[in-house]
C-alpha cells in the first residue's frame, strides 16, 4: 500500500504545483500564447500605415490580435529589460511605426544614442503622432508617452535629451516597427 499511497501523494502534489503555476504567473496571457505565435502586423486588421482613424477596442480584442508581448507592453504598460531591444543599438535609416496600430511615430533622423537601454528619439514624428499621460506609478512622476492613434503605451518621456528640444522619447523596441526609408 505505501506504494501507491506515495504515488497518489505525489500526483496530487504535482497538480497542486501545475495549478498553482497557472494561476500565479499571468494566465490572464496563457490563451493568447498558444493562439498567437504566429502574429504578426499582416495578421493584425487594425494595422494600417496610412490611416488617420482612432481606434478604441476593448482590451479583450486587443488581447486576441497582438502577441502576447507586445500587448504586455502596449496595452498593459510594460517594460522591456534595458538593453534587450532590437532598436536599441540600431541606426538605419527609416521610419519608426507603432506595433499595435501602424501610426508613424518617429523618423531615425531623430534617433540618438542615448546610452539608456532603450530606443531613443529627440522628437516625435508629428505633433499628433503620440499622446502624454501624467504617470505616478511606482513613487515617480513621469510623463508617458501612448500612441495618438490607438493609446498603445509606448515608453516614456523626459527632460535630457539633446538639441534642439531637449528631449528625451525613451522606447520600449517592442512597440515599435522599424521600416526603411
Ligand atoms: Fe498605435
Amino acid at each position: 500500500m505505501k506504494p501507491i499511497i506515495s504515488f497518489v501523494a505525489l500526483a496530487i502534489c504535482l497538480n497542486i504545483n501545475c495549478e498553482g503555476q497557472v494561476n500565479t504567473s499571468n494566465a490572464t496571457i496563457k490563451k493568447p500564447q498558444q493562439t498567437n505565435k504566429k502574429m504578426t502586423t499582416s495578421t493584425n486588421p487594425y494595422f494600417n500605415k496610412t490611416s488617420k482613424e482612432k481606434i478604441n477596442i476593448s482590451e479583450q480584442e486587443w488581447e486576441k490580435t497582438l502577441s502576447p508581448e507586445l500587448f504586455e507592453i502596449a496595452r498593459k504598460k510594460a517594460t522591456e529589460r534595458a538593453y534587450t531591444g532590437k532598436y536599441d543599438n540600431f541606426f538605419d535609416r527609416g521610419f519608426y511605426y507603432c506595433a499595435a496600430c501602424g501610426n508613424k511615430l518617429f523618423e531615425s533622423d531623430s534617433k540618438f544614442a542615448s546610452g539608456c537601454g532603450w530606443p531613443s528619439f529627440f522628437e516625435t514624428y508629428s505633433e499628433t503622432s503620440v499622446q502624454y499621460i501624467t504617470d505616478k506609478s511606482h513613487g515617480m512622476i513621469r510623463t508617458e508617452v501612448v500612441c495618438g492613434r490607438c493609446n498603445a503605451h509606448l515608453g516614456h518621456v523626459f527632460d535630457d535629451g539633446p538639441k534642439p528640444t531637449g528631449k528625451r522619447f525613451c522606447m520600449n523596441s517592442i512597440s515599435l516597427v522599424f521600416e526603411k526609408k
